[in-house]
């Protein structure tokens, strides 16, 4: 190894001479190949560039110089080709006894025997090829090639830098790495959008890659080290109480990596040979990529993103290149790339430019797709392996519609995602028709539907949609986007404004619902301690209740800004009836200040409670009588029933909405208010599902609050069934649960020419 560091820092020192000189880039070319040549003791050493799609000879120190800008090789094609193809090393002691070997006679190489080639890589891309000969057929050794490998990182700065090429479209990349590609997924949040490829995290430029001062730059990778290994450490006790949406598997993977000697020791050994903090990370990951390519185990693939991802962060950190994608803004209509993103990252987005998410996790109803369905922004998760395929600047189709994306498409599928756009269009135009009509069904039951909601720019979209009014306000959505706990002053102006846009219509608000998936980094536990299961443990009402200022703030904040009108408010969580009645206490116990400060007062107050904990079903007679309403949280109360965690995204798909266990639950919650003067709602992801709608409307459940996007086509479907006949349909397959009620569903509806999705 030694020998590999001495052998590349003095062609790094040479190379630095060269890169700074005022030589054109050509005579600059002409004196590195000779530089190589002469540190690695070698007989020839040649450049290619890719230039319209082909590798060309550019410089080379051995073979015969009339083959210079004449000998061209396709990717592919040849030795040199084959390494600028597959992006990948070649060490053979007989070049010809290779399967691509191809003869070129103008080169004159007929003399060597041995050869060994490197990509030079540009954003993970191979823009040409660096290659040493021998007379003498013998492999070389392995510090030789990290030696070659370690001069084609710097070479790639130099032909960046050196307007060796007009810029990087004209290197003509090759059709296999600007080529469509189709990527399958699962549908998250419905929709088209078409936009380029914006990582979440971006990949960091290198701009230096030989260093000026070896020791300053060991320092700067060892407190990047430490910075990194802190984040981590923070991003572990965050996780556990739900933060940045990583999980626990990658975070243990992370710290592994993090702590690995190893890769220190790699890294550290690159900055020996002469390679800046930044390039010697590259170049350690650059190794690791290459050796990934010849390991065909899923598992270990998935490590190895891991480290691809840690390496990022590490560069950042070292460049201080630090913030995500939002922080620097959107320039145009954008698709994001993420592994997973928490609600509140996403929501730093600007709205009018991002136009679609693709994720490698996510789950229906983790909330930072609740949130991107509230903007009706689509996205599409599960996308394997969608960092490798898709890079930054790539145009992408999204069609969350058929969980599908393409990446760098031909202009005839451009063409045919244009026409299904317009058609969407068209579909959209008929939805909005419906704006003004009343949802009633065929046989005259008037069902509600209500929108969610969550922040004040989701407003305009209750008179857009012609949704009944606001049936779940999340109001932690404000807490979520901002930097500290919102003062009363700006929570009032919030519900104020809300109230405001929907005039007539009613609005209820939800108290906070903070833990789970949507902590807040600002608000910790008592003593810092994280959680082992923060979906059922530390949130919503619970933490209200415990944090009593908090609530009394939102109390007082609610109260206000319904003076003169009714207060619509409901809490979440709420597990056993005193928990409610602990929760309307302290309304009630703001409203008699508020009395005695002879403020102005809400009209009424009418109190509910989301049912999302099935221990609450069990209590049905205690607590209807207490409660104006009960709206059914189906994102939670599913995620208790099934036991299944609604953010897992390995669990995404394996339980269903309208499985015979979940309807007989709704039902027996439907009996169990009957009598009782109390609304009851869905206000979980599946009632903005036209196929779970109409199930719960079989149910007998007329209140339904959905995504915005979703008002339309369910209002479309309510128009369309009799409600008496899927009731009768939905006590028969509850009675007796079919193997797939769903599919029974779904064919009972085509029988009537109900649409369903
Ligand atoms: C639910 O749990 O169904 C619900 C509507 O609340 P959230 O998704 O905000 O937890
Ligand atoms: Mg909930």
């Amino acid at each position: 190894m030694a020998n590999a560091i001495i052998a590349a820092r003095t062609i790094l020192t040479r190379l630095h001479e060269v890169m700074a000189s005022r030589d054109r880039a050509q005579a600059k070319l002409n004196t590195v190949v000779e530089v190589i040549a002469e540190g690695l003791n070698s007989e020839v050493c040649s450049i290619y560039l890719l230039r319209e799609g082909m590798l060309e000879l550019f410089a080379t120190k051995g073979l015969d110089q009339d083959a210079v800008h004449v000998t061209r090789m396709a990717l592919g094609e040849g030795l040199v080709g084959t390494i600028g193809g597959n992006v990948e090393t070649l060490n053979l002691a007989e070049a010809t006894a290779h399967p691509d070997f191809s003869y070129r006679p103008e080169t004159g190489e007929d003399k060597f025997h041995s050869f060994a080639g490197v990509p030079i890589v540009r954003r993970e891309r191979a823009v040409g090829v660096l290659c040493v000969q021998h007379v003498d057929p013998r492999r070389y050794e392995e510090v030789e090639i990290e030696a070659l490998q370690t001069v084609a990182m710097v070479l790639s700065e130099l032909i960046a830098n050196a307007d060796l090429v007009d810029d990087e479209g004209a290197w003509g990349l090759s059709e296999a790495q600007t080529g469509p590609a189709l990527m399958r997924g699962l549908t998250l949040v419905k929709g088209l959008a078409s936009g380029i490829a914006v990582f979440h995290q971006p990949r960091v430029t290198i701009e230096h890659t030989v260093a000026e001062d070896t020791e300053a730059e060991r320092q700067r990778v060892y407190l990047a080290f430490d910075k990194m290994r802190e984040q981590i450490e923070r991003m572990a006790a965050q996780a556990e109480f739900g933060v940045g949406g990583e999980h626990e598997e990658v975070l243990q993977t992370y710290k592994m990596f993090a702590y690995d000697e190893g890769w220190s020791r790699r890294i550290n050994e690159a900055i020996d040979s002469g390679l800046t903090a930044e390039a010697a990370i590259e170049r350690v990951q650059q190794r690791t990529r290459m050796r990934m390519r010849q390991i065909d185990d899923p598992l270990l693939a998935d490590r190895m993103h891991d480290l691809e991802d840690l390496s990022n962060r590490l560069l950042r950190t070292v460049s201080g290149q630090l913030g995500t994608a939002a922080s620097k803004g959107l320039r145009q209509d954008a698709i994001l790339i993420a592994r997973n993103l928490g609600p509140a990252e996403l929501l730093e987005y600007d709205k009018r430019r991002l136009k679609g998410v693709i994720l490698e996790e996510g789950s229906l109803t983790a909330h930072v797709v609740i949130v991107a369905r509230a903007m009706g922004v689509p996205v599409l998760g599960r996308v394997q392996g969608l960092r490798g395929q898709v890079r930054e600047g790539d145009l992408l189709l999204l069609d969350a519609d058929q969980g599908t994306a393409t990446v760098r498409p031909a202009t005839a599928m451009a063409d045919a995602f244009d026409m299904r756009f317009a058609k969407n269009r068209e579909k959209q135009a008929v939805y909005a028709a419906l704006r003004d009509v009343e949802p009633r069904t065929a046989d005259g039951v008037r069902i509600k539907v209500m929108m969610n909601a969550g922040l004040r720019d989701d407003m305009p979209q209750l008179a857009q949609t012609g949704a009944d009014g606001v049936g779940l306000f999340r109001t932690e959505f404000q807490f979520l986007v901002s930097a500290t706990l919102p003062a009363r002053e700006r929570q009032t102006r919030l519900y104020r404004d809300v109230l405001e846009v929907a005039g007539d219509k009613p609005v209820i608000f939800r108290t906070v619902d903070i833990g789970g998936d949507k902590a807040l980094p600002y608000l910790r536990h008592d003593g810092g301690e994280g959680e082992e299961n923060p979906a059922m443990g530390w949130r919503a009402l619970r933490v209200a209740l415990e944090r009593e200022g908090l609530l009394k703030v939102q109390a007082r904040a609610l109260l206000e800004a319904s003076a003169g009108r009714t207060l619509n408010v409901m809490f979440p969580m709420v597990s056993e009836p005193w928990e409610f009645d602990a929760a309307k206490a302290v309304f009630e116990a703001q409203l008699k200040w508020l009395k005695g400060q002879k403020k102005m007062l809400p009209e009424a107050i009418r109190y509910g409670a989301m049912l999302e904990v099935p221990a609450l079903a069990e209590m049905l007679d205690v607590i209807a009588p207490k409660v104006s309403f009960l709206s059914i949280g189906t994102n939670d109360l599913t995620q208790f029933l099934f036991a299944a965690d609604r953010s897992n995204p390995k669990l995404a798909e394996r339980y269903d909405w309208v499985s015979p266990s979940i309807m007989r639950f709704l039902a027996r919650v439907v009996k169990g208010v009957e009598g009782h003067k109390v609304d009851i709602a869905v206000c979980g992801e599946m009632g903005g599902r036209r196929l779970e709608a109409l199930a719960l409307i079989g149910l007998g459940i007329h209140r339904l609050s959905i995504t915005p996007a979703s008002v339309g086509p369910i209002k479309e479907l309510v128009c369309k069934v009799n409600a008496a006949d899927i009731e009768s349909a939905m006590r028969g397959w509850l009675t007796n649960p079919p193997a797939n009620l769903r599919a029974e569903i779904a064919n009972w509806a085509a029988a009537r020419g109900i649409e369903c999705d």
